[in-house]
Order: structure tokens, then C-alpha cells, then sequence
């Protein structure tokens, strides 16, 4: 079983700057850093506001850190060679009993892929560009792969991006479990943590299956990422957006998949190699095993 192992920092360790995000349970705000353990100044602080949780007899009872998938899993991925492979990197936590833990991360100040897909898009995000963060996210999931880590919720709210927009890293690891725990053979935290803070599963995110039979593996990772590049060359719109989330397993199984973006700005094109990814019989195949893997997709962004 993994030992818990992250850097607690103090209440006065961090004066926040500014609101900066709205997470499902708490702000996101960036942050100065006084304490020289620390190496980067700046930093986003998530925070998640406390008690969450409730006993069957109603009672309020202390949360174990180690149920946040985002404190359990993520200081096994922090060193360097994690933020060489685009994964946003986990700094630490700042925890106050009664109040709120606050996870420490890197600060993006390029904010969420979605959120510049929307309001930047198109005049300075090209193709090129969106190639490039593909790579990018490739290697994160190649990464999380290699320690048997499925992120769960990838999506283009989750990419965050870098002063210069040229980085973009995958972030909110708080779907993320590891086989094993899927499996059931370590800690039934993660499962705890589902029912405790009752996450929403993204609908239309998340492949057929696992909303079924509630089956995830690295194919129900590489649908989502499917749905992630469809986001991209559409520029942040909204999956399926004419079809009520309650339709769309249906829809799915009818046939139905998100319609290819078309562009008339040909730096903004969708790329021959992403239009046949994006089909039923590519990623978004309904068996699971028919779905190319993120090995094979990897190589095809790198020809490009
Ligand atoms: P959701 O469930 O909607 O995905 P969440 O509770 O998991 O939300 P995040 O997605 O991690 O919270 O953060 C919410 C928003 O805060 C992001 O969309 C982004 O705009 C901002 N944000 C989060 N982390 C950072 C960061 N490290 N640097 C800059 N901005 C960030």
C-alpha cells in the first residue's frame, strides 16, 4: 500500500493573492509562499472546504487526507520527471482541521485550456498549437499509465496552461485511482471518497461503459481524451450540446458521436490524422479493446 508522503505547510506559510478559479468545493486562489522549503514563490492553492463528511448516524467525523485522491496519489508523482511529462505538479498541502485542507500546486497562469479555447481561441490558437498540447497531454497519460494511475475526469477544464500558453499540463486528479484500488486490492479509500464527496461523473466525458458498469481502464481513459481533442478543434464547445445528458448512453449506442468541427481558417483545420482518431471505430469505439491506446496514439502526434 502507498505511504501517504506530502509536504504540510502552515497556515502562515501562504498569503493568497486572488481568486483565481471556483472548484466544486472550494475556491482556487494563487498564492506568495514565505517559506523557503518551498522553491516556487508562486503557487495555486486549491482549497476544500470542511466537514464533508457524515457519518451513517449523522454525525460529523474527520476526513482522512489520504481519501483525496489528489493528496494520495500525487506525491508519488512529484519530481521532476512528472512535470517533463505534463502533469501538474503537486507542491504540498496546507491543512487546518476544522476549516479546509488546501492543496498546494503549481500555478498556471494561463488558466484552464477550456476557458482560453473560449476567449483567446482561434486568433492565437492554431492547429500547430493544439498539436502540440496533444503531444503534451500523450505523455501525462503515458506517464500516469506507467504507475497503473487512471486520471478519470480528462477533459479540456482539466489541461491548465502556462504563462506563455505554449505548456499545457493535465491537472485535478480528483477522480484519479490507481488499478489496484480499482481492483480492490489496496485501500477502499478511493471508493470512500466517490460516495463522500459525491462526484459528479462528466456524462459526456466518460466512455459508455463505465457509465454502465462503472468499469474504468486505459480505454475508457483514451474515449475521454477522443472528447478532449474534439473540445480542442471545436474550441471549447460543449460535447453533444443538442442532446440532454440523460440521452446520451442511448444516443451513444445508437450511433451518435459529436459531430467533426469544420474550420474555414485552414491554420485552424482539423487534422486528417485527429478526423479518423475521432470516429466509432477509432476512439470512440464502443468495444473497448477496438480503441487505438495512448502508446499508439502518442506515436501519431509525434509524426505531426
Ligand atoms: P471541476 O470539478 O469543475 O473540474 P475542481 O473542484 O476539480 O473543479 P479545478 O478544476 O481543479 O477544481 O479548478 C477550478 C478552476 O481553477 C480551473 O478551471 C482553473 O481555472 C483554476 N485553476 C485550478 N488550478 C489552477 C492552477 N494550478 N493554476 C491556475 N489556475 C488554476
Amino acid at each position: 500500500q502507498r505511504q501517504f508522503s506530502s509536504t504540510l505547510f502552515s497556515d502562515d506559510d501562504f498569503t493568497l493573492s486572488e481568486k483565481i478559479g471556483q472548484g466544486e468545493y472550494g475556491h482556487v486562489y494563487s498564492s506568495t509562499c514565505s517559506n523557503p522549503r518551498l522553491l516556487h514563490k508562486y503557487s495555486a492553492l486549491k482549497e476544500i472546504k470542511l466537514p464533508l463528511r457524515h457519518s451513517k448516524t449523522g454525525k460529523i467525523v474527520p476526513v482522512r487526507l489520504q481519501e483525496f485522491s489528489e493528496i494520495r496519489l500525487l506525491p508519488h508523482l512529484h519530481n521532476e520527471k512528472a512535470a517533463r511529462h505534463n502533469i501538474l505538479q503537486h507542491l504540498g498541502i496546507q491543512y487546518n482541521p476544522a476549516q479546509y485542507i488546501r492543496i498546494v500546486i503549481e500555478l498556471m497562469p494561463g488558466g484552464s485550456l477550456l476557458d482560453a479555447l473560449k476567449t483567446i481561441g482561434k486568433s492565437r490558437i492554431k492547429t500547430l498549437d493544439l498539436q502540440r498540447y496533444a503531444r503534451q497531454i500523450c505523455s501525462a497519460l503515458l506517464y500516469l499509465k506507467h504507475f497503473r494511475i487512471l486520471h478519470r475526469d480528462i477533459a479540456a477544464r482539466n489541461v491548465l496552461l502556462d504563462v506563455s500558453l505554449n505548456n499545457a499540463k493535465l491537472g485535478d486528479f480528483g477522480l484519479a485511482v490507481t488499478i489496484a484500488e480499482m481492483e480492490g486490492k489496496e485501500s477502499t479509500a478511493a471508493r470512500e471518497i466517490e460516495t463522500v464527496l459525491k462526484k459528479k461523473v462528466a456524462v459526456k466525458w466518460t466512455a459508455p461503459e463505465s457509465l454502465e458498469k462503472r468499469v474504468y481502464s486505459f480505454s475508457s481513459e483514451m474515449w475521454s481524451f477522443g472528447i478532449l481533442l474534439w473540445e480542442m478543434w471545436s474550441y471549447g464547445r460543449v460535447p453533444y450540446r443538442k442532446i440532454y445528458v440523460e440521452n446520451v448512453l442511448e444516443q451513444i449506442h445508437r450511433g451518435v458521436r459529436c459531430e467533426l468541427p469544420v474550420s474555414t481558417d485552414p491554420a485552424c483545420i482539423l487534422p486528417a490524422h485527429v478526423h479518423e482518431l475521432l470516429q466509432r471505430n477509432s476512439l470512440w469505439s464502443l468495444d473497448p479493446s477496438a480503441r487505438p491506446t495512448i502508446e499508439t496514439v502518442d506515436k501519431i502526434f509525434k509524426r505531426y
